[in-house]
């Protein structure tokens, strides 16, 4: 059957291939249904039309109806402009454009009526509308179907030049509408779907978007589109992970082993805290259900996930397979090595590290115990998901991250054997609840959501710059206690020289303010073997201060540091900051976050030093973080196919009406998981479509 939706934006009256092109450039509008997805942020109100002596310079945009005279050209360069006067008898105004000279002057017309659309501003005691819209009223009628409410699109100053403004594509709009008469745009969405979430049909809701009959229409249209919109971006996340779950047998390990046992007993020099016992039984129910564990592991920094990562891999490793840890940075893969080598040491295992520095024979060697099956367990950066990185029998694979990781990256893990290993994904960040549902969406999720007993919550202050005297007496009395403090500069860019210079100032000042203290110094710059030694002397307690860019920032245990200075926070985020502050307070004793800014701070800023001030669960932290910030695009994940872009539905303001439409999908994915019963037919295709958007439907017909 044709239809009209899929008709290329080109047919349209008035288009033509030049500006099919540039809407396809500039909004990724090529279809007919691209135009009516592409919704007005705003409508304007154009039933009434002022006269010039009502104006008020507190009016939003206005109409009026009146004759150009005067057109004149000013100005040079950037300030060269057109002119007009616009009067409709009680007065006149000014009207202004700074773009398209030529075309108007040509265009303009002083012996026909205008309806004016514009917002009034007073300029030299005058009113000025700059860049209005005309519309020329012939003989006494108004324009047809001007008054009323009217939508307004973004458009770019691209499509501007080309004369495609907001008003272009309102009639485009208003076009199609005309061409569908009586034929309805067919629903996406089953009829008991919709009844059940009350939604209005889908032609309805697209209707009054564009084109309402007044503003009370405009909710429950917007209401439609953002559920359609997060509705069908988490029926893509959840059938991937239902075809994942019914593609894959996963490993069963369901022997709890010599090494796990003995672990347990012999080396854990600790009770696990009844959370970690939790996600421990869960992620055990996981290895033995005979499906692939794909399983988020949240918990704040400092919750103790390492140890539940190691148990995860004795358990492989005690059911014959290897085990994989993967970091974000090589620092945090040196350390995890470190320290989980010392905790296995009892046990006889291999355990090697693998990263971009690791080369030559040595990298020979691992790659070839690997192969054999001899390395049990590897821990390392990206660097493992190279090709030549092979497995004898990968069994779990562990995925330590600060960075977000898409489902794509994640399943190059899995081909590292034939059967998929069992994934883990640990965060550092607490990550809001509606952007994991998204982003990990396809995961199972499991939350440590409790610290190791004896832990002081961290005491965080903000002091200005002016006033550092107050944390020199902080750090000698914590110094003079036997702790160590951390004093971290914002390197955003490693090659911005006054960053560089800020931090290389900072160590001469601490320095000289500290003669009797060691202090060292740290920065991405330096070489590996360098960076590796000064931390390794921070660790042994042979530095008292170390003075250091945010290389620091992810994982780094050192119990015994009990400060953490943050010089400049102001250039740092939320989620950072907390990052940063979960590096001290790792030990039994008191510990102190200062966070160091000058006085003059942006509100934004001012909200999150008190932010940080007010409270130290990382939950609260990540979501005030989506709220200051916004959820832009979501990182890593945008080319797996997945996801799409949100265009109306918002993951930090429609947070409710996301877990509707979670639900929503969830609950057609288990009453038609074969996708057979037909009236599910349209939101199957329209899935394929939104997943696929380069097929061209236009041949289907
Ligand atoms: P995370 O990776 O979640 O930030 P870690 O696994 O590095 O946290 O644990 C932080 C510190 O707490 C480590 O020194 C670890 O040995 C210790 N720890 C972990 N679990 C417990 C526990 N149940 N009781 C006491 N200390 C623990
Ligand atoms: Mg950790």
């Amino acid at each position: 059957m044709y239809n009209i939706l899929d008709q290329q934006l080109q047919y349209l009256p008035g288009v033509g291939p030049g500006r099919a092109l540039t809407m396809a450039a500039e909004l990724d509008i090529c279809t007919v249904r691209d135009l009516l997805f592409y919704f007005p942020y705003r409508y304007i109100d154009r039933s009434t039309i002022y006269t010039i002596n009502q104006l008020r310079e507190d009016m939003p945009y206005v109409q009026l109806r009146g004759r150009i005279s005067d057109i004149a050209e000013e100005g040079v360069g950037r300030s060269r402009r057109l002119e007009a006067s616009f009067s409709d008898g009680t007065g006149s105004v000014r009207l202004v454009w700074f773009q398209g000279i030529s075309y108007l002057k040509k265009s303009l017309r002083k012996d026909v009526d205008y309806l004016l659309l514009g917002k009034p501003a007073i300029f030299n005691l005058s009113y000025n509308i700059t860049h209005p819209e005309l519309e020329i009223i012939k003989g006494d009628e108004l324009p047809a179907g001007q008054l009323g409410l009217h939508p307004v699109y973004h458009t770019t100053e691209k499509m501007k030049r080309q004369n495609l403004n907001s008003r272009f594509i309102e009639k485009l709009v208003v076009e199609v509408f005309r061409q569908l008469g009586n034929q309805r745009v067919a629903d996406t969405l089953s009829d008991e779907l919709r009844l059940s979430y009350q939604l209005i049909p889908l032609h309805d809701a697209l209707r009054r978007i564009h084109l309402p009959a007044n503003m009370q229409e405009v909710p429950m249209a917007q209401y439609r589109h953002k559920f359609e919109e997060l509705f069908f971006l988490q029926l893509s996340i959840l059938s991937f992970a239902q075809k994942r779950n019914g593609k894959y047998r996963g490993f069963i390990f369901n022997k709890v082993g010599d090494l796990f046992r003995r672990f347990y007993a012999e080396v854990l020099p600790f009770q696990l805290t009844d959370a970690q016992k939790r996600v421990m039984q869960d992620i055990r129910n996981d290895l033995v259900s005979g499906r692939q564990m794909n399983r988020l592991l949240q918990g704040d920094v400092g919750s103790g996930k390492t140890v539940v990562a190691i148990m995860t891999m004795l358990l492989a490793i005690d059911n014959g397979y290897q085990a994989c840890i993967m970091a974000p940075t090589e620092i945090l893969a040196e350390q995890h090595h470190a320290s989980i080598s010392r905790m296995l040491s009892q046990l006889g295992l291999r355990v090697e590290l693998l990263t971009g520095v690791v080369k030559g024979k040595r990298r020979e060697a691992i790659l070839e115990g690997l192969n054999s099956g001899e390395v049990n367990i590897i821990v390392g950066t990206h660097a493992l998901l190279e090709d030549p990185v092979q497995f004898r029998n990968l069994g779990c694979a562990i995925i330590d991250e600060q960075h977000r990781f898409g489902v794509e990256q994640r399943s190059r893990l899995w081909r590292k054997n034939t059967n998929p290993p069992h994934i883990l994904v640990m965060t550092a960040t607490p990550i809001p609840r509606t952007l994991a549902m998204t982003v990990y969406g396809d995961l199972d999720v499991s939350i440590i959501d409790q610290l190791p007993p004896g832990r002081k919550p961290i005491k965080t202050v903000h002091i200005y710059e002016q006033r550092s005297d107050q944390l020199a007496q902080l750090i000698s009395r914590e110094v003079s206690a036997g702790h160590q403090v951390y004093i971290v500069y914002p390197l955003i860019k490693e090659s911005e020289k006054s960053d560089m210079r800020d931090l290389e100032q900072g160590f001469d000042t601490i320095c000289s303010t500290f003669p009797d203290l060691r202090v060292g110094k740290l920065h991405g710059k330096m070489r590996d073997q360098d960076k590796n030694e000064i931390m390794q002397h921070f660790l042994a307690r042979k530095l008292d201060i170390l003075v250091s860019t945010t290389v620091i920032e992810v994982g780094v245990d050192v119990p015994n540091a009990s400060v953490m200075a943050i010089i400049n926070a102001d250039r740092f985020g939320l989620a950072q900051l907390h990052q940063l502050r979960g590096r001290v307070g790792r030990g039994a004793e008191q510990s102190y976050c200062v966070l160091v800014t000058g006085y003059k701070l942006a509100d934004n800023t001012r909200k999150r030093m008190e932010i940080m001030v007010s409270t130290t669960d990382g939950f609260v932290i990540a979501e005030e973080d989506l709220k200051l910030r916004g959820p832009g695009d979501i990182e890593g994940t945008q080319q797996s196919g997945l996801f799409f872009n949100l265009k109306i539905a918002n993951l930090v303001r429609d947070n409710e009406i996301l877990e509707t439409a979670r639900k929503a999908a969830a609950d057609l994915l288990e009453t038609d998981p074969d996708r057979h019963l037909p009236q599910n037919q349209p939101t199957w295709q329209r899935l394929a479509q939104l997943r696929n958007p380069a097929v061209d439907w236009s041949s289907i017909s």
